[in-house]
């Protein structure tokens, strides 16, 4: 089944202008902002500017230009907070979900940046 992306999700609404956002970093290809209901000191969404549903999607149809200005943008969030394991930094957790068992509210591809404080279990078992 084809990638069907919906334009109208919050995200889209943001890369166009629409709705605000507080910016974190913005490359070529990437935006990164402030989670609006954080769940950590710390937590900050990247989004590829393209039209993109989930990773796999991504991983699929992104240019490599895409793929690594998205996977540095990430990187370089992640230093700019100060949260990188060393120099004081006391690490992070990277989040990105997908569909309905991976409990996705936007279906515009997003990593979750968390940090700021332990982050404690992966999952708890339900
Ligand atoms: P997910 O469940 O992985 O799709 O997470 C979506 C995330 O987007 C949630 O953590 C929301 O708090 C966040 N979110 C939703 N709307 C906005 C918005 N307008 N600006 C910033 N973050 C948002």
């Amino acid at each position: 089944m084809p990638y069907a992306y919906d334009d109208q999700n919050v995200f889209a609404r943001i890369l166009r202008g629409e709705i605000p956002c507080k910016k974190v970093l913005e490359t070529e290809h990437s935006l990164a902002f402030e989670d609006i209901a954080p769940k950590a000191p710390h937590h900050v969404l990247v989004i590829p500017k393209g039209p993109y549903i989930t990773y796999d999607h991504f991983a699929l149809e992104a240019s490599e230009a895409e793929i690594a200005d998205f996977a540095r943008a990430i990187g370089e969030v992640c230093r700019a907070l100060g949260i990188r394991p060393g120099e004081g930094g006391g690490g992070y957790r990277l989040i990105s979900n997908a569909g309905a068992d991976g409990v996705q509210e936007v279906p515009h591809l997003h990593v979750h940046i968390l940090g700021g404080r332990p982050m404690g279990p992966m999952l708890s078992r339900p």
